[in-house]
């Protein structure tokens, strides 16, 4: 029985997860969850599933939930201290990362220094904590599962080859709800257009990343961690009907790809069943149904959220946290239609700018960085937060 702890569990990614726990209750359980407020929803997973622990950020929720669940053996924690106790939970195999946002950072780092395995999907945690969290694991001899579609895909491509030399990996992407457009169309699309992504449904968060490419970008850093590959080898393809979801080009010039329906949860429970493939919940892929497969180049020009991050995964040391803490704070305000679509570029771009490079950032200066950017965001965009 794997037991399974999900830090993030009432999320798009998180439900996914207890999808495929519930699914495969036979081989896996789900030991405890984690939130930010969301209780109404965690007091059900809570329940369902026979949690041992729920960990709450917002300790005022967290008070409530635990009224709530009174009348059962389930212990409820909060804050930062209750997610980094779930983490360390002696009961727990694995823990899915499905929180979004650096604040995953800590939380993951607790987890690999208890000896759990990682099925990654906290990008931002890699992206700004990569350095740190990559060397632990492999300290500590763990497992740094992807759940990112495109990883997982890189990660079945790269099974069985270990010898193999890799030319190129081939990260694909759909290029979001804007695709085709260009800057002047874009200058009043609302929050609602972006939220309304093609091809995959997901948090807000991620969907808006995907709107800009950020999200590509920040998928580059990630693979380049994941993989240990430098960004040079990793190539950016557009994809628009995300059935291929990544490839590994070898010497030879063979391309290993993986395709599959856009349904997360076949990357979710690979992670959670590595190396083997199990039934899944998911619709199978109708190849008749395709009308075809296309590819193209991203448009940099428009939607620079890419080219800022392999800017930032270039220069290296905190850039990245600079790239990734900037998007935060404008991807929020943006759904929150308190700036245009163009000005979290301009947000990014300007806080790289300033950004004095800290080579190697502890977590410490990390958030350091983070508080920095916010506090000078918050005196130039107002206290819209
Ligand atoms: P969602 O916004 O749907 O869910 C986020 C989850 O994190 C919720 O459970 C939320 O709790 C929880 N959370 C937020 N803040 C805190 C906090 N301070 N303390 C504890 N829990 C918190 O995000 P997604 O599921 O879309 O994304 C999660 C991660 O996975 C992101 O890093 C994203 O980039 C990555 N990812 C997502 C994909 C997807 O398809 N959604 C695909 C690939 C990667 P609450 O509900 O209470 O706010
Ligand atoms: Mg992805």
């Amino acid at each position: 029985m794997k037991r399974i702890a999900v830090l993030g569990s009432t999320g798009s990614i998180g439900t996914q997860s207890l999808d495929v726990i519930r699914m495969h209750s036979d081989s896996m359980c789900a030991v405890a969850i984690a939130c930010g407020s969301r209780i109404d929803l965690a007091e059900k997973q809570a329940r369902e599933f026979g949690v041992k622990l729920v960990a709450v950020y917002d300790e005022a929720a967290a008070f409530v939930l635990k009224i709530k669940l009174a009348d059962t053996d389930i212990r409820v924690v909060s804050g930062m201290d209750g997610l980094i106790e779930m983490c360390r939970m002696p009961e727990a195999d694995i823990v899915v990362t499905a929180i979004v946002g650096m604040i995953g950072i800590r939380p993951t780092i607790a987890a690999i220094e208890a000896g759990k395995d990682i099925a990654l999907a906290n990008k931002e945690t890699c992206v700004t904590a990569g350095h740190i969290i990559i060397p632990l694991a492999r300290e500590k001899g763990v497992q740094i599962l992807p759940v990112d579609s495109e990883h997982s895909a890189i990660f079945q491509a790269l099974q069985g080859r270990a010898d193999s030399k890799i030319r190129r990996i081939l990260l694909t992407a759909s290029g979001g709800p804007f695709r085709g457009r260009k800057k002047e169309e874009l200058m009043y699309v609302t929050a609602k257009e972006a939220l309304a992504h093609p091809t995959w449904s997901m948090g807000p968060k991620i969907t808006i990343d995907s709107a800009t490419m950020v999200n590509k970008g920040l998928e580059v850093i990630e693979a380049k961690w994941l993989f240990d590959v430098p960004v040079d080898k990793i190539e950016v393809v557009i994809q628009p009907q995300s059935i291929i979801h990544s490839a590994v080009e070898y010497e030879d010039g063979s391309v290993i790809a993986q395709m599959g329906p856009s349904d997360m949860r076949i990357a979710i429970q690979y992670a959670l069943t590595y190396p083997t493939h199990l039934p899944s919940p998911a619709t199978p892929l109708d190849f008749k149904m395709l009308k075809g497969l296309e590819f193209d180049v991203p448009d940099n020009e428009t939607f620079p959220g890419l080219p800022m991050a392999v800017n930032a995964v270039r220069t290296g040391g905190s850039m990245p946290t600079a790239f990734n803490a900037a998007n935060e704070w404008a991807n929020a305000i943006f759904r929150q239609g308190e700036i245009s679509f163009m000005q979290i570029f301009d947000i990014i771009a300007e806080n790289m700018a300033r950004h004095k490079v800290i080579p190697s950032p502890t977590v410490d200066e990390i958030f350091a960085v983070q508080d920095e950017i916010d506090a000078y965001c918050m005196e130039k965009y107002g206290n819209v937060l």
